[in-house]
């Protein structure tokens, strides 16, 4: 976990550096109005916290949505918007919307801060411990679980979950392909698998659904730690 930590400090030091902060803002409230409320509102509209357009006019959908966002970072729902909570939003919405990628650490770097090889050493029986290559789409999963994080938010996190962890299990299996032939077989099998849960999970919750894709993206987390674990401790085969 104080890995995870780690990654989300990054991340936030990234997007302080990389965002030009708006001037300071009071806090925003009920009957609050102008370019500060139209930035938030989108923000909100973005993350599906509220269904309506961001016309700069605080009022009682705005208020809502603000209390259900105060929800989801725990504090007080009272429909008021701080300025520290404003930011705290904007940064939900960057992490939400990867509107920040291409901004991120570079896997060099990446395997620089974390060890190479997955490991399995944590207190907790069957806990992962990820390795640089999982970092990344572990930091969207964290997201993804959020308590109170709206359908819009969890469909947008889990599809680019989805994304990055079938990157890395090809590029696991490519890998592990340059020592065992047993790669190749291996590959077959996780593709038919995967064609498989993919269309059980869109019949079964709607096809782009965020519960289809949060339930992907946890199955595809579980094949690519399982990959990377064995990968780091298989005898070659060749
Ligand atoms: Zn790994």
């Amino acid at each position: 976990m104080k890995r995870m930590k780690h990654w989300i400090a990054a991340l936030t030091v990234l997007c302080l550096l990389a965002v030009p902060l708006t001037a300071l803002t009071e806090t925003l409230k009920r009957n609050s109005s102008g370019k500060a409320v139209a930035e938030i509102q989108q923000w909100l509209i973005d993350l599906g916290y509220l269904n309506d357009a961001a016309d700069g006019k605080f009022g009682r959908k705005t208020e809502a949505a603000v209390k259900a966002f105060q929800k989801t970072i725990g504090v007080k729902q009272n429909g008021r918007l701080t300025d520290s909570q404003r930011e705290q939003l904007m940064f939900l919405y960057y992490d939400v919307t990867g509107a920040m990628e291409g901004d991120g650490l570079d896997p060099e770097e990446l395997k620089e801060m974390y060890p190479d090889g997955c490991s399995r050493t944590g207190d907790d029986a069957g806990q992962v411990d990820y390795c640089w290559r999982h970092q990344e789409a572990g930091h969207l999963m964290a997201l993804m679980l959020k308590p109170g994080l709206p359908d819009k938010a969890a469909a947008q996190v889990a599809a680019r979950a989805v994304d990055l962890w079938l990157k890395n299990i090809y590029a696991l299996y490519d890998e592990w392909g340059e020592t065992s032939d047993v790669a190749f077989d291996q590959l077959d099998l996780f593709e038919e698998a995967w064609a498989e849960v993919e269309t059980d999970l869109n019949s079964a919750y709607g096809p782009g659904s965020a519960a289809a894709l949060k339930e992907m993206a946890s199955w595809l987390e579980g094949c690519c730690t399982d990959r990377c674990f064995d990968l780091h401790t298989a005898e070659p085969n060749r």
